[in-house]
């Protein structure tokens, strides 16, 4: 697989006047990292104006969340075909939504069955940890923690099914503090056996493994240049639109 991903994780940040303004400069320059797949998720407010900005540009726009009922008294809430009037991709699983919002692998599986029905790509993050690790904080990755979290969040896709993941310890978001590039690399080798086994070789092989924590442009080629690794989602060093554009250029 040839193409690098980028996922640039917005979160609560912009407002939809802010979003253009940075979008704006990302996309004067984007003929810089033709080869770079980037993926931008603004706010849900955004969506609208940011997919008007981008439909003639290689440059994709992902939500942040979904819900995946497919409407009904959810007050507040935005489903798969809401989100796919203006997106390619969702992100699902965040482990902010775990933690804060106490979304569970269920959730996570659902929302993404939901979102492949309306063609939307899910980036499917995972920390490889049960929620009573990720509480604890223990950053020890225990291997069966992590075949449960990749089999629950995949189980029932249909063969062929289009998704990414991301893995992303949830120690290592927004503290400075990256994972160990080795280990990234076994533990993505080791999700892809997982998919394969669910899913078969195809699927498995052809997956897109990102990482994601506390990536900068001083290490995001520590993890983009791994074998088993194709590409990252990153938040805070996304914000700056000089900085992302130097992320895309630099992995491609
Ligand atoms: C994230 O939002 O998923 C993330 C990885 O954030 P940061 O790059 O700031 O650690």
């Amino acid at each position: 697989m040839n193409t690098s991903f980028l996922v640039a994780n917005w979160k609560m940040n912009y407002t939809d006047q802010q979003t253009v303004a940075s979008l704006h400069q990302i996309v004067g320059k984007s003929t810089l990292f033709p080869k770079t797949r980037l993926i931008i998720c603004p706010s849900f407010t955004a969506l609208a104006s940011a997919h008007k900005l981008l439909s003639n540009t290689l440059i994709a726009l992902g939500a942040q969340n979904l819900n995946h009922n497919t409407k009904g008294p959810y007050t507040g809430e935005i489903n798969s075909a809401m989100v796919a009037e203006f997106c390619s991709y969702v992100v699902v699983g965040h482990s902010e939504r775990r933690l804060l919002f106490g979304e569970t692998s269920d959730d996570v599986n659902l929302k993404s069955i939901a979102a492949m029905h309306q063609s939307l790509q899910p980036i499917i993050c995972l920390d490889g940890q049960s929620d009573a690790t990720r509480q604890s904080n223990n950053r020890t990755l225990n291997i069966d923690e992590l075949v449960i979290q990749v089999r629950e969040a995949i189980k029932n896709f249909p063969l062929n099914s289009q998704f990414l993941i991301a893995y992303e310890p949830s120690w290592a978001i927004g503290s400075g503090e990256p994972a160990d590039p080795d280990s990234v690399n076994t533990i993505a080798a080791k999700i892809r056996e997982i998919v394969t086994s669910v899913l078969g070789s195809d699927t498995g092989m052809s997956v897109p493994i990102l990482y994601g924590g506390s990536v900068t442009l001083g290490n995001i080629n520590n993890y983009c240049k791994l074998p088993e690794l194709n590409g990252a989602l990153v938040g805070g060093a996304s914000l700056d639109p000089a900085e992302l554009v130097e992320l895309a250029v630099s992995i491609q």
